[in-house]
């Protein structure tokens, strides 16, 4: 079975969690609790499961871009963004970073919150693994080279003992790696941006970020056609989308569901948040676009979900 796991989910830069926002979590969980029997651990599951939303208990995050598509073969990543050191760091914990793993890390494009990570991935240091880094821009090989170069960084990436290779792809082609057919598309970006389709035993995930969509065109539509699963980009709701963020380059939760509604996909995940926006916004956000995709398409609501670092979905 295939998960996608969320490493990182944050848009343009990390997003540390301050003492003062626990603090006010905490408070605000307290205070619901007053009317609750949280006096075992079992009560106290139950209160946090069934009374207490998201934003009250947990965080959007968090980290960069990175999305992890798992199942039994070779490791699939998507951008390489702060996200990529917890998942390194994930795998040197499992034991399996010195077992020779092969990673194939497709980029999005080569904005420093989708590269930043890379200077911190533990498995890039271990001899015997491979890394192979995918993506659209030629200056591909040369961008992650010099993010690690003096005065940026201490460590060249020629110190680095895994095997490291750099492929340009082509976007008229399909490629076949890790048992995914995999194609890419053209995004409105400043200095462009690419989507991902990856295509494996009849189910579809596709990975979209850093793209401002103005209208659904059909191209967008056929390349997201009837998706198991879209992450797409919705770092703004739709009236910082529309007013003061036009060409930014990103897009909002609304244009995700009709998108999506278009295109057949099955479940929208929100992805590369706006990092000025709180917990409490992103899940207003949130609750407006289930909303919104049960007014869209009131026979078949397209299931939403807002990625969050360590979020994991099932593709079944
Ligand atoms: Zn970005
Ligand atoms: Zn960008």
């Amino acid at each position: 079975m295939i998960k996608v796991c969320f490493w990182g989910t944050r848009g343009s830069l990390p997003v540390s969690i301050t003492a003062d926002t626990v603090r006010a979590k905490l408070h605000r969980a307290l205070k619901t609790a007053r009317n609750f029997d949280v006096s075992t651990d079992e009560t106290i599951e139950t209160f946090i499961n069934e009374q207490l939303s998201f934003s009250d208990w947990g965080s959007y995050g968090g980290n960069t871009s990175c999305v992890e598509i798992r199942d039994n073969s070779e490791y699939v990543l998507c951008d390489a963004g702060s996200g990529l050191r917890d998942f390194g760091n994930f795998i040197m914990k499992s034991g399996r970073g010195k077992n020779s793993c092969v990673y194939n890390i497709f980029i999005s494009h080569l904005h420093w919150d989708h590269i930043q990570g890379f200077p911190f991935f533990t498995p890039a240091f271990i001899p015997g693994n491979k890394i192979n880094i995918y993506g659209f821009h030629t200056e591909l090989r040369e961008t992650f080279i010099r993010q690690q170069e003096y005065p940026n960084f201490p460590v060249p990436l020629k110190i680095m003992r895994a095997a490291i290779d750099f492929h340009v792809l082509e976007l008229e082609k399909e490629y076949e790696i890790a048992g995914y057919k995999v194609t890419g598309m053209k995004q409105t970006h400043p200095g462009d941006s690419y989507g991902y389709s990856f295509v494996k035993d009849g189910k579809k995930i596709v990975y979209s970020t850093d793209s401002e969509h103005k209208d659904s065109a059909l191209e967008l539509i056929k390349f997201f056609d009837g998706a198991d699963l879209l992450i797409f980009d919705a770092q703004y709701s739709l009236l910082d989308a529309i007013d003061t963020k036009e060409n930014w380059g990103h897009s909002s939760n609304i244009l995700g569901v009709e998108l999506s509604v278009n295109a057949n996909v099955k479940r929208l995940c929100l992805f590369h948040h706006e990092p000025a926006y709180s917990d409490e916004t992103i899940e207003q956000i949130y609750n407006d676009t289930v909303e919104y995709s049960e007014i869209a398409s009131p026979e078949h609501p397209v299931k939403v979900d807002m990625a969050y670092d360590g979020l994991e979905i099932d593709i079944v």
